[in-house]
């Protein structure tokens, strides 16, 4: 049994100079891969389910199948709700079994962001559940610009909201396919200077490798989503096998020959965190 909360892991990893992978699930095949390629690095991992694996799959069989994993692997894993809007879906990932849910209210004003991340994070504590909130905004690739995060508006938000976690929007932009971007390194050593929360980076794909390596041992960012660039991974997998065979028709087969690239890819994310 190895299932864990958000804070159990990010305490360790800032304290030690390292960071933590929240690798986005959309099924069964690539949480169990992304479980194997963690065994395989030996690091903890973090399962994340967004809205757009939440519309295919409800949040009870989410947490039954982030749980079954956890309770068989070998090291620590977090069952995380990652873009919950609502109250009512950090409630329900909280009773299906979830050990961390992330509210995002970063397209509200500061004032209601605050108090409805700070009301979450109650909720989620006295249940013995992390609560990752989110302060600026990150933008997503061909859609909503960003707005980056102010060091004192990230300050005041730690200290009201009691978060376990902090997302803050320093030139990462969600759903990028190529790394040609890179983090404002400046605004990031500003805000790490007012707070002592955990920092994490949303839309980590579109960051560099030597940069994700240089942060994750030399800053208070303990945690990079990653998302993009494994899924672009499996559905490329998922192509060649399909088309491999034409007369094949049982997609457990077709499935099976998603698993090694996608671990294999995962654990280079993995590998790129670690600490020095
Ligand atoms: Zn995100």
């Amino acid at each position: 049994m190895s299932l864990v909360t958000l804070k159990e892991v990010l305490q360790p990893a800032l304290k030690g100079g390292y960071a933590v992978a929240g690798l986005v699930t959309l099924g069964w095949e690539d949480m169990r891969a992304y479980v194997a390629a963690a065994e395989a690095e030996g690091c903890p991992v973090i399962l994340q389910a967004g809205p757009s694996c939440r519309e295919h799959t409800p949040l009870p069989v989410l947490g039954a199948m982030f749980r079954h994993l956890a309770e068989g692997a070998s090291v620590p894993v977090v069952a995380h709700l990652d873009h919950g809007y609502t109250a009512e879906v950090c409630r329900i990932a909280i009773d299906s079994g979830f050990t961390s849910v992330m509210f995002d209210g970063s397209r509200k004003p500061l004032a209601e962001n605050i108090a409805e991340t700070a009301a979450i994070a109650e909720m989620a504590h006295a249940a013995g559940v992390s609560c990752e909130g989110e302060i600026g905004f990150v933008g997503y690739s061909g859609g909503e610009g960003s707005a980056g995060t102010d060091p004192e508006e990230a300050a005041q938000f730690a200290r009201e909201t009691g978060v376990d976690a902090m997302a803050i929007s320093v030139g990462n932009v969600h759903l990028q396919q190529d790394k040609q971007g890179g983090l404002d390194e400046a605004r990031i050593r500003a805000i790490e200077a007012v707070t002592e929360v955990p920092l994490v980076i949303h839309g980590g794909s579109g960051v560099p490798l030597a940069q994700r390596r240089a942060l994750a041992r030399g800053s208070k960012i303990c945690k990079f989503n990653i998302g993009t660039e494994l899924r672009m991974v499996f559905g490329e997998a998922l192509r060649e096998a399909a088309n491999r065979d034409p007369e094949r028709f049982d997609r457990v087969q077709i499935l099976k020959e998603t698993h090694d690239p996608v671990v294999a890819a995962a654990r280079t994310v993995l590998q790129s965190f670690k600490g020095a």
